[in-house]
């Protein structure tokens, strides 16, 4: 329990997880960033990827195609097995999942498009995503195939940071070689 908490508050304190002093702007196109830590059956995950990459714009939505293709967006976000999909044998399950916009000024609320002259429009976008699992058979999990580049056209390359209780390390997967493939 106590290495659990530690895992997590690194977790936490990963750079790229910093979300209040994430510069959107700082973002490649093409290039989404996921951050995973395994402890004992806990899998935690956190997922980055610019709107460009998952939706094709970046501007506020502004028609109700736009509006769809977020709101559809966050809803395949939040099913992350059918994105990042591990063994079966590993017995995975979702525990909890969120997706959400970030770099809206008002997001979409219609009471806001009478004075939209006062909100800035933004340059960059980014998706974000949460998740815990539970995997019943961790030492199951060898690999993760990233059917997200199936899902989203644009993406080009993930990089992925594992934190497990032996360490942390960084791949990069991409939409050449979408298979990340995990020691034990
Ligand atoms: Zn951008």
């Amino acid at each position: 329990m106590k290495q659990a908490l530690s895992l997590i508050a690194l977790f936490a304190a990963m750079p790229a997880l910093a979300n209040e002093t994430r510069q959107l702007d700082a973002h490649e196109h093409g290039v989404g960033e996921l951050n995973i830590a395994i402890e004992g059956t806990t899998v935690l995950m956190e997922f980055h990827a610019p709107g460009a990459d998952i939706v094709g714009f970046e501007y506020s939505a502004k028609s109700d195609s736009d509006r769809a293709a977020v709101e559809a967006a966050e809803v395949r976000l939040s099913a992350p097995l059918e994105l990042f999909v591990m063994p079966e044998a590993a017995t995975c399950t979702v525990k909890s999942a969120q997706a959400e916009l970030e770099g809206e000024g008002g997001h979409d609320d219609h009471a806001d498009e009478g004075h939209a002259e006062h909100q800035e429009e933004p340059t960059h976008t980014e998706f974000h995503a949460q998740y815990m699992l539970t995997c019943v058979a961790p030492d199951a999990l060898t690999e993760i195939s990233f059917v997200y580049f199936e899902a989203f056209p644009n993406a080009q390359e993930v990089e992925v940071q594992i934190i497990t209780a032996s360490g942390a390390k960084v791949f990069e997967v991409s939409r050449d070689a979408p298979t990340l493939a995990l020691e034990h």
